[in-house]
């Protein structure tokens, strides 16, 4: 028997309550992780909550980060004993996740525990770090370079926000943090934010082009808010788009994309490749101030959680969440 977040939804309606499981109970899969820890992502909060269509299958155990060491593999890359992290696939969603003392997976989905990290900071990263990390690598590849002028991170107060601005800081940019919390403002400087701006200069309906300013933005909050961003984003600058904290509508014009040649690039890590996943926490290994993690993240039992998700995405919680489950 294990302890484990279990999320039901029946007659007697949606609820997740702290459970003890059996290990009979757990999904298909050729590794099977003692899990140390996970973490709260914002996906995590609507599958707690159920304010959002995120898990497709019940009972379902939520968490789609985890990082634990193997107990059983039959899986050619891991063996008993190997310390691994998972980020996505569709875990927490239809596959079993990490909100547990253990899991069993698809070793396919695993990457290596990355030597920089401990456990705790890997998951004081998780998913929101690693998306964080593949937004910059977005902006790289369509050759953002600090010398090109300010970048925009929004919703800059939360997980993907924090460490995106921590890593851009660390990489030599120039990064202006667009908030809802200006009582947060030290917290953002001292993650290497050099402004802080208000969130609601992006949040209402805009014009098709605006001043231009940011030489690259990471955005995590959609709606209005990336229709601005865009139409203040620089000629021939680059937007990366992972995140609809205000919605998933997108009120726009093609005004930047085809008068500055704006970029758009859309961040997904849930099916991200291999191989990209590995550089990105290859990446966070050497861009990010491990120390910084300290700052961004506090650690919970599993009881906790489940309340700490309504407040997750009331957009209260402050940087990240760790989850240890034991
Ligand atoms: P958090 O809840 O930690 O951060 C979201 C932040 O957005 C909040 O802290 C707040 O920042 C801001 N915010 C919240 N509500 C609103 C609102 N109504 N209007 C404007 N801003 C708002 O979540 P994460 O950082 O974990 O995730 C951020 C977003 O990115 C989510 O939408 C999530 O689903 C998405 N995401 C997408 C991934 C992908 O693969 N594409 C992977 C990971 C996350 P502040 O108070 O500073 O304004």
């Amino acid at each position: 028997m294990f302890k484990g977040i279990l999320i039901e939804k029946d007659e007697s309606g949606y609820r997740a309550s702290v459970q003890e499981l059996d290990e009979a109970q757990l999904p298909e899969g050729n590794v099977t992780v003692r899990v140390s820890h996970s973490t709260l992502n914002y996906k995590d909060g609507l599958a707690i909550t159920g304010k959002g269509p995120v898990v497709r299958k019940f009972p379902m155990v939520p968490g789609i980060d985890l990082v634990g060491v193997v107990e059983e593999s039959t899986h050619p890359a891991y063996q008993a004993g190997d310390s691994v992290v998972l980020n996505g696939w569709g875990v927490g969603e239809v596959h079993w996740g990490g909100l547990a003392q253990k899991a069993r997976l698809n070793g396919d989905w695993l990457v290596p525990l990355p030597p920089a990290f401990t456990p705790q900071q890997a998951m004081a990263i998780g998913t929101a770090g690693y998306t964080a990390m593949l937004c910059v690598l977005a902006l790289e590849r369509h050759g953002v370079r600090p010398e090109h002028g300010e970048i925009l991170v929004t919703g800059a107060a939360g997980g993907v926000g924090s460490v995106a601005i921590a890593v851009l800081a660390k990489l030599g940019y120039t990064v202006v943090a667009a908030t809802g919390r200006p009582q947060d403002a030290d917290y953002l400087k001292s993650l290497g934010a050099t402004e802080v701006v208000e969130r609601a200069l992006f949040s209402s309906p805009g014009k098709p082009l605006g001043k231009e300013r940011w030489a690259g933005a990471v955005d995590v909050v959609g709606s209005h808010v990336l229709a601005n961003v865009c139409a203040t984003t620089k000629y021939r600058g680059v937007v990366a788009a992972c995140g609809l904290a205000a919605g998933m509508d997108f009120p726009a014009t093609v005004a930047p994309f085809i008068l500055r040649g704006v970029t758009l690039a859309g961040v997904d890590s849930v099916m991200c490749p291999r191989a990209e996943r590995l550089v990105a926490w290859q990446r966070l290994g050497t861009d990010l101030d491990v120390a910084k993690l300290g700052q961004i993240s506090r650690e919970v039992g599993l009881a906790e959680a489940i309340p700490l998700a309504d407040s997750l995405l009331k957009g209260e919680v402050r940087g990240r969440i760790v989850v240890d489950v034991n």
